[in-house]
C-alpha cells in the first residue's frame, strides 16, 4: 500500500447504473427511526492491489457476500462517516460541507492503512446517488436523507497486516428530527471508568474500532438514568471533558465584559474533528464579526470561541460562580443537543453526583438555539453561507 494510487483511482465516468425494478414504498415520514430503513439503491466500488479501484456501480441495495476471513471482521479495518443531503427551496437536494467529510474519510483510511481514494470522485459518485433516491428525502422541515461512505478492509487472509483489498460503499437512510417533539435537555454520565481516546490513539479519526468499546459504558450509563457518555481523560490530576457519544461538547461561560466565552475542547488528537463543531466555531466567530447574526442573539452579544480544555472542576466552579450558561452536544445527526445534568462519577463504586445545568424556557439557551438555527438554515437552503451547500 504505499507508493502512488494504482491506476485506475475511483472514476465516475466508469459509473455503471442498474436501477431497481421494484422501488419500495416510502414510509410515512412520522414513522422513521434514525438509520431503520435503507433506500432502493447503493454505491459500490472495490479495489484490487493490482487492477485499483473498479469501475463504481450504483444498483440495487443489498447484501453482500464477504469471505469469513476478511480484514474487516477480523481486525476492524472499517471507517465510516455520516453526512446529510436536504431538499432546498428549490427542490432539489443539497449537501452540507460534504468536501469535510471526504477528507475526513481519506483520513481515517490512511490511519487503517486502507487504500487511498480521489476525494472528489467519491463526492461527485455520491452526489449521483443521492439524485437518484432523492424521492426518499422527506421534503419537510427537519427531515433529511443521511448518508453513510464506508470502506472495510476485504483481504480474505488471517495474517495481522494491511488490508490490501478493500469495498467501499454508501448506503443512505431517510431520517427525521432527532428531538420530535422539540428539543428536550440531555443527560450526560462522566464516568472515569472507561476512556474513549488518548494521546497518540486514533480518536480522531472515524474508524468503526472507536465505536464498539464505547457501547457497554452506554448501556451502564442508560441503566444510571443517563442518555449517554460523557467521556473524560485523565490529564494531570484533572478530569478533562472531550466528548459525548458520538457528538462533539461545548459550554457557554460568561465573560468578565459581559461577552460569552463559547469553548470546545481543541483538536488534540482525542478529539473527533466534527464538521457540525467546526461549523459552530465559523459561525460563532462570524457573529461576533458583524458578519452575520445568530437568530435570537443581539448583534451586540459577542461570543468568543476558544478551543480550549476544561475539565469538570471548570464546570463545578463556573457553576459554584453562576458563570456556566449552557452545555451542549453536536453533530450531523442531532445538530445540537442541550445538556441538562452532567453526572460525575469518578469512582465506579460511588453514586454520581450531578452537575445541574441552568435550565431554560423551551428547554435550549439562547446560544444553543441560536448556532442550532442558524445550521439548520443552512442546511435547508433558507440561508446561503459562505459556500458551505
Ligand atoms: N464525535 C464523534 C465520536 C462522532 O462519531 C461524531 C459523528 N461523526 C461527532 C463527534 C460529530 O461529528 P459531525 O459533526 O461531523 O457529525
Amino acid at each position: 500500500l504505499e507508493g502512488p494510487i494504482p491506476i485506475p483511482d475511483l472514476d465516475p465516468s466508469k459509473l455503471t447504473i442498474t436501477l431497481t425494478k421494484s422501488p419500495k414504498p416510502i414510509p410515512a415520514p412520522e414513522s422513521l427511526i434514525f438509520g431503520g430503513l435503507m433506500t432502493d439503491h447503493m454505491l459500490v466500488a472495490s479495489f484490487d492491489p493490482v487492477t485499483g479501484w473498479s469501475a463504481p456501480e450504483i444498483k440495487p441495495y443489498g447484501p453482500f457476500t464477504l469471505d469469513p476471513a476478511s480484514s474487516c471482521f477480523q481486525y476492524a479495518t472499517n471507517t465510516f462517516e455520516g453526512m446529510k443531503a436536504y431538499i432546498g427551496p428549490d427542490g432539489a437536494p443539497r449537501l452540507f460541507r460534504p468536501a469535510k467529510n471526504m477528507a475526513r474519510l481519506a483520513r481515517s483510511a490512511e490511519r487503517l492503512a486502507l487504500p487511498p481514494f480521489n476525494a472528489d470522485a467519491l463526492l461527485e459518485l455520491i452526489k449521483k446517488l443521492v439524485v437518484i433516491d432523492q424521492r426518499w428525502i422527506p421534503n419537510i422541515e427537519g427531515y433529511s436523507l443521511y448518508i453513510r461512505p464506508t470502506i472495510i478492509g476485504t483481504r480474505s487472509a488471517l495474517g495481522v497486516s494491511a488490508s490490501d483489498h478493500a469495498l467501499l460503499y454508501v448506503i443512505l437512510s431517510p431520517t427525521g428530527p432527532y428531538f420530535r417533539t422539540g428539543p428536550k435537555p440531555i443527560s450526560l454520565l462522566a464516568a472515569a471508568e472507561n476512556v474513549r481516546a488518548w494521546p497518540g490513539g486514533t480518536g480522531s479519526h472515524k474508524v468503526a474500532g472507536n465505536y464498539a468499546p464505547g457501547f457497554l459504558p452506554q448501556r451502564i450509563a442508560a441503566k444510571q438514568g443517563y442518555d449517554q457518555i460523557l467521556w473524560l481523560l485523565r490529564d494531570e490530576n484533572e478530569w478533562k471533558v472531550t466528548e459525548a457519544g458520538a457528538m462533539n461538547v461545548f459550554v457557554v461561560v460568561d465573560r468578565e465584559d459581559g461577552d460569552l466565552d463559547l469553548i470546545t475542547p481543541p483538536l488534540d488528537g482525542t478529539i473527533l474533528p466534527g464538521v457540525t463543531r467546526d461549523s459552530i466555531l465559523a459561525i460563532a466567530k462570524a457573529h461576533t464579526a458583524g458578519k452575520l447574526t445568530l437568530p435570537g442573539l443581539s448583534p451586540t452579544q459577542c461570543l468568543h470561541p476558544h478551543e480550549r480544555a476544561f475539565a469538570i472542576s471548570d464546570m463545578e466552579r463556573w457553576l459554584s460562580e453562576g458563570k456556566l450558561r449552557e452545555m451542549f452536544a453536536v453533530g450531523t445527526a442531532a445538530v445540537v443537543a442541550p445538556v441538562g445534568r452532567v453526572g460525575f462519577q469518578d469512582d465506579v463504586k460511588k453514586l454520581a453526583r450531578d452537575l445541574v445545568l441552568p435550565s431554560y424556557e423551551a428547554d435550549m439557551g439562547p446560544v444553543s438555539r441560536g448556532v442550532r438555527q442558524m445550521i439548520v438554515d443552512i442546511q435547508e437552503g433558507k440561508f446561503e453561507w459562505d459556500g458551505w451547500c
